[in-house]
């Protein structure tokens, strides 16, 4: 039996017990290549000890697609809290690991390509050292799961610095009001910011930067979460749940991936947006906490969150700015404008997200075909970098080779429902690299991207 979980020092209002389901039989599919975890027997000796009552499922709340629904953790749980050579203590949480008193009407169960897809796109978020929740390993379960199609039964192993999100701090509110939230407050404190008597509005504050920033990574990688309910953002500034997410191939401003996003809510250009939505819930929720006036505190949240737009757009044009090989030592109006341009004629042209500003290199090198851009703006980015000796190694620094395409996801999950794991393998060794000239392993996973499908392998999990 694992030691006692910090997290259940909070009132059980917050969580319940709940173990591991007995599984037939648990087989280790793929793992990461840290080699600092645990080795895949140590993971299975692990997680076939079903009596291990120290594992917890979190309860937490949400606003998923605008509505407000009591949730938690139904087919996942928390199952150990490990500590950082720098002292952080971590989550280590299971995902597909069985039913819960919280599963509500599910049946706790995940499938293997959708836990396929979380591990190959948080590796390749790791690799890039974009802030994301890991995937540690992957292991079938001896069970058969139905969905769209049956799929060998899957749990994926899965580290975050927390599972604290949005709707958790919206169901403390909800279920047991200033004083549940405030206990939340100190707990969170302590975890990310090692302060106890953090305030409700720096915490506010805290996460404002965070997710602004990492929206705006988002937005530089072409990436649609497509499921960004409250539920799904966490304090930690992590990006958590790859559900129906997907990288732009053909950009377009309103791309949606997710087939339940019917009315394109959570399409790429509407991120920023909704992160900001979602961090008016989160102030709702401290709105108590943050000054005893109501009005006073309404006042000093709307501050915090009027920080989002600044924070979001100075980060989206530092970026941008690395993106097209410029020096983002100082703000320029110029290159914001330079950088949306290049977007608009992306889109007008259907040119591919990625390898738009990989094709930049060919324009510096004098070969090669260049970006599916007009000549006048071309001109405008001559003008800008030339003469600039650090033009390529800022655009070949900035701009990732490999991108984990929804496409490649597809054959490599299906080629090991097929019996074969060798491209899952070789994509992995490929996606851990994602900035290096390219691999014996990675060359296959460059270009040319398939034609854009409409329906990708996207739907929901559930
Ligand atoms: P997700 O789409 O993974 O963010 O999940 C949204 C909510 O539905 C969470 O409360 C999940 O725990 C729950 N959920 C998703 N799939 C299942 C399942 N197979 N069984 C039980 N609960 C589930
Ligand atoms: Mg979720």
């Amino acid at each position: 039996m694992n030691s006692p979980l910090s997290y259940t020092t909070l009132p059980e209002t917050l969580w319940a017990p709940a173990n591991v389901h007995k599984f037939p039989a648990l087989e280790w599919v793929i793992g990461s290549f840290d080699g600092t975890e645990l080795p895949p027997r140590e993971w299975i000796r692990l997680i076939a000890d079903t009596e291990n009552s120290s594992s917890i499922a979190q309860a937490y709340g949400g606003h998923q697609f605008g509505h407000w629904n009591i949730l938690g953790d139904g087919r996942a749980l928390l199952f150990q809290e490990i500590h950082a050579k720098n002292g952080d203590l971590f989550d280590i949480g299971l995902k597909g690991s069985g039913r819960t008193p919280l599963s509500r009407g599910g049946d706790g169960r995940a499938q293997l390509g959708y836990m396929l897809k979380e591990f190959l796109i948080s590796e390749w978020f790791h690799a890039m050292r974009i802030p994301t929740t890991r995937s540690l390993g992957v292991l079938t379960t001896g069970e058969t799961v139905q969905r769209e199609r049956p799929e060998p039964g899957a749990v994926l192993i899965r580290k975050a610095r927390s599972h604290i999100r949005v709707g958790t701090f919206q169901f403390a509110a909800a279920k047991g009001g200033a004083s549940l939230v405030k206990e939340l407050l100190q707990f969170t404190g302590v975890r990310h910011l090692r302060n106890k008597d953090v305030s409700a509005l720096d915490l506010l504050r805290k996460t404002v930067e965070s997710q602004a920033k990492l929206i705006a990574v988002w937005m530089s990688i072409g990436f649609i979460h497509g499921v960004m309910n409250t539920d799904n953002m966490t304090i930690s500034g992590e990006t958590i749940d790859f559900g129906p997410c997907a990288f732009q191939d053909e950009f377009h401003f309103d791309q949606v991936y997710s087939q339940i996003d019917q009315n394109g809510r959570y399409a790429y250009e509407n991120q920023p947006h909704i992160a900001l939505w979602n961090l008016y819930r989160l102030a709702e929720a401290l709105l108590p906490l943050i000054d005893g006036d109501q009005d006073h505190a309404r006042q000093k949240a709307k501050e915090a969150l009027d920080q989002f737009n600044t924070i979001y757009d100075s980060e989206w044009l530092r970026l941008f700015q690395s993106k097209l090989g410029i020096s983002p030592a100082h703000s320029d109006t110029d290159d914001c404008t330079l950088a949306k341009d290049f977007l608009s004629e992306m889109e007008s042209n259907s040119a591919d997200f990625t390898n738009s500003f990989l094709a930049l290199e060919d324009l510096v090198l004098g070969q090669g075909p260049g970006p599916k851009v007009s000549t006048a703006w071309t001109t405008r980015w001559l003008a800008r970098t030339s003469k600039k000796p650090d033009t390529l190694t800022r655009l070949q620094s900035s701009n990732p080779r490999i991108i984990p395409r929804t496409h490649f996801i597809k054959q490599a999950i299906d080629a090991v429902l097929a019996g074969d794991r060798k491209m899952l393998t070789d994509f992995h060794a490929a996606i851990t690299h994602p900035m290096v000239e390219l691999t014996q392993d990675g060359a296959g996973f460059k270009n040319p991207p398939l034609p854009h499908e409409k329906v990708p392998y996207t739907t929901c999990g559930t």
